[in-house]
């Protein structure tokens, strides 16, 4: 399996990276070994910069490839949140030199995943997320603030990416991304249910 990632899918978290607003989605990729399920995660020696970036995930239930916009729904049953952990340090030391950012983005236990929800018991157009870091909250989301929607990104996507049944898709984060300390407590919302708590050390 993979995990496709969008960037940059909330005009104020484009705004707040000092970067363009993308006229098309763009696409990274996470391996297997990104994911991480466990309450905890493990601070990464090679980075002194790890950002937390809340996103809302849809999990692919039907394998396809050119998917159309009209059908597109039907390739994902269920949505959950996860968090695209990124190094920061060294992705921006990757975009200064035009480096690929996968060293950044891609590595072990970079993309906690929670629980899942079945979409039928949710607004798609509209689903509220909230990252609290040690009770506090740092993120809030929109589903409808997406600049690409999630039909149009799994349309979009697999154009280029066969989508398996089980891929993951991180739809990209809005505003308010930041830096974690070993100790802090991450706890992600979808509406009010509690999708996961994850603990660095
Ligand atoms: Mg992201």
């Amino acid at each position: 399996m993979k995990i496709i990632c969008i960037g940059r899918n909330y005009v104020n978290h484009a705004k707040e990276m000092n970067s363009e607003v993308p006229k098309e989605p763009m696409i990274f990729i996470k391996p297997e070994t990104a994911i991480n399920n466990q309450d905890t995660l493990q601070y990464p020696i090679f980075t002194k910069s790890l950002h937390y970036e809340l996103e809302l995930v849809l999990k692919i239930s039907k394998t396809g490839k050119n998917i159309s916009l009209e059908n597109a729904s039907q390739h994902y049953q269920e949505i959950g949140l996860g968090i695209d952990f990124t190094a920061r340090d060294i992705q921006y030391k990757c975009k200064e030199k035009g480096h690929p950012w996968e060293k950044a983005k891609a590595f072990d236990d970079s993309a906690t995943v929670g629980a899942f929800v079945n979409k039928e018991k949710l607004n798609t157009q509209n689903i509220s997320f909230e990252l609290k870091l040690n009770d506090e909250t740092k993120q809030i989301g929109r589903s409808k603030d997406m600049i690409f929607d999630f039909d149009y990104l799994i349309h979009y996507a697999s154009q280029f990416f066969t989508l398996e049944e089980g891929d993951l898709i991180f739809t990209g984060t809005p505003e308010g991304v930041g830096e974690v300390k070993v100790g802090d407590k991450l706890v992600g919302y979808l509406e009010s249910e509690i999708l996961f708590n994850v603990t660095i050390n």
